[in-house]
């Protein structure tokens, strides 16, 4: 019988897993909360196009993502440009989908469902259990309250390691996992789309010369690069990092878009709040994190699978950075794993269930029987 995983998330990492798996042969689920996939990836719509609610971009180095973009049949789908960084023409190329990053979460979903996987939506995992035969139950609640319960023999977690530790609470993981695993500091992020009139500035990407007072950090002006498209106007994405305690967490959208406008406005004065043809602003609660973790952290009990950014690279002193590349390829090598040892147990199962064929009735003895194995 196939060896059935549950998936916690719909995001990169876990639509990564999911498709790999589902194709391997496992009986796949995956479960997500929000009420779409993509994650960091999701989407909305604007006239005829998706547009990500935070900004992302392709590069020609993302080795392990531009493979995955090309088993799904979309890397076809890729424009590249030239890109001008911090106001200086550095002409980086920077990769974008024609349809948007929408096509890769796509084909990953369709990639599922071809190969029998499910989807659960709006359910969110509030614990994962140990089962009496060793198996997983990955306990979800519903909107409506309702619990639903996910018995699997595989789990695969892809949110933060915060909430890995909380719904993982009652599991028997050792104590200095545990401690590493809660060791893991995130920071949080807040953008404000604008969709403007007109446009401000001729850079693609401003991290610098942008006072430490105002709320966003980062600017990216999506359609210098990637055109006007169907947006009805110049997409400009405001990006700033903050902790879920400072005050501005917890202020309306309403609030945060005219502080962030502000911020903009004592950068391009010429600016006006008229201009404005749409905004949308998005909190994320997992954004960023201190450092990766001195050891690997990936497996912290048999069939038992942490699949999230903050554990991409262990024992590295590369600056920790949430990135997609490094996502895939942590996806590709959990399921690398998953997939060898489940060949190793069915050959294991395989050599184990023997019929003998012939023989005597003293067959006590090597080489008087000959075995073929069940089938
Ligand atoms: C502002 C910003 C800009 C970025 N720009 C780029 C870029 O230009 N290029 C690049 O390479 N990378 C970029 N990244 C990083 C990229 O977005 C991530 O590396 C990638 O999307 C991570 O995917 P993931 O599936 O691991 O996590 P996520 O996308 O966070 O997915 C995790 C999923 O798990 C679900 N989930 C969590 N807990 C539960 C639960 N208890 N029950 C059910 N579901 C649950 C969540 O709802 C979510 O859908 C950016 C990140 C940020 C924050």
């Amino acid at each position: 019988m196939n060896k059935s995983v549950c998936i916690i998330g719909a995001g990169l990492s876990g639509l990564t897993c999911g498709a790999r798996l589902a194709k391997a042969g496992f009986d796949v689920i995956v479960i997500e909360e929000n009420t779409q996939p993509g994650g960091l990836l999701s989407v909305t719509r604007i006239g005829n196009e998706y547009l990500e609610l935070v900004p992302h971009h392709l590069r020609k180095s993302d080795k392990a993502l531009l493979a995955l973009t090309r088993d799904m049949k979309v890397s076809g789908k890729i424009e590249w440009f030239d890109s001008t960084w911090y106001g200086r023409a550095a002409h980086r190329k920077v990769g974008y989908f024609t349809e948007g990053f929408v096509c890769l979460t796509r084909s990953l979903m369709q990639e599922i469902t071809d190969n029998g996987g499910r989807f659960m939506f709006s359910e969110t995992v509030t614990e994962i259990q140990r089962t009496e035969d060793g198996r997983y139950n990955t306990v979800c609640i519903m909107s409506d309250s309702t619990v639903h319960n996910h018995v699997t023999d595989i789990v695969i977690f892809t949110g933060s390691t915060r909430t890995f530790s909380n719904v993982a609470h009652g599991l028997p993981i050792d104590m200095d996992m545990r401690d590493s695993i809660m060791d893991i500091t995130y920071t949080a992020s807040i953008t404000t789309l604008l969709i403007f009139k007109k446009k401000y500035s001729e850079v693609y990407y401003q991290s610098a010369n942008i006072p430490d007072d105002l709320p966003f950090s980062r600017i990216v002006n999506h359609s210098n690069v990637f055109g006007p498209r169907g947006y009805g106007g110049n997409v400009v994405y405001l990006t700033g990092e903050c902790l879920v305690s400072d005050p501005i967490w917890i202020e309306d959208d309403a609030t945060i878009m005219s502080d962030f406008f502000a911020g903009f406005r004592h950068l391009f004065p010429v600016a006006r709040k008229s201009d404005i043809k749409a905004w949308r602003v998005t909190k994320t609660r997992y954004a960023g994190f201190g450092k990766y973790p001195p050891q690997d952290l990936t497996c912290p009990l048999e069939g038992l699978y942490v699949c999230a950014s903050a554990l991409t690279k262990h024992a590295t002193t590369e600056e920790p950075a949430n990135r997609m590349d490094p996502t895939v390829a942590l996806a590709n090598d959990i399921c690398a794993k998953i997939i060898e040892k489940n060949s190793i147990e069915q050959d294991t199962i395989s050599d184990s269930i023997v019929t003998p064929i012939t023989g005597s009735e003293d067959a006590s003895s090597e080489g008087d029987l000959s075995y073929e194995k069940a089938r």
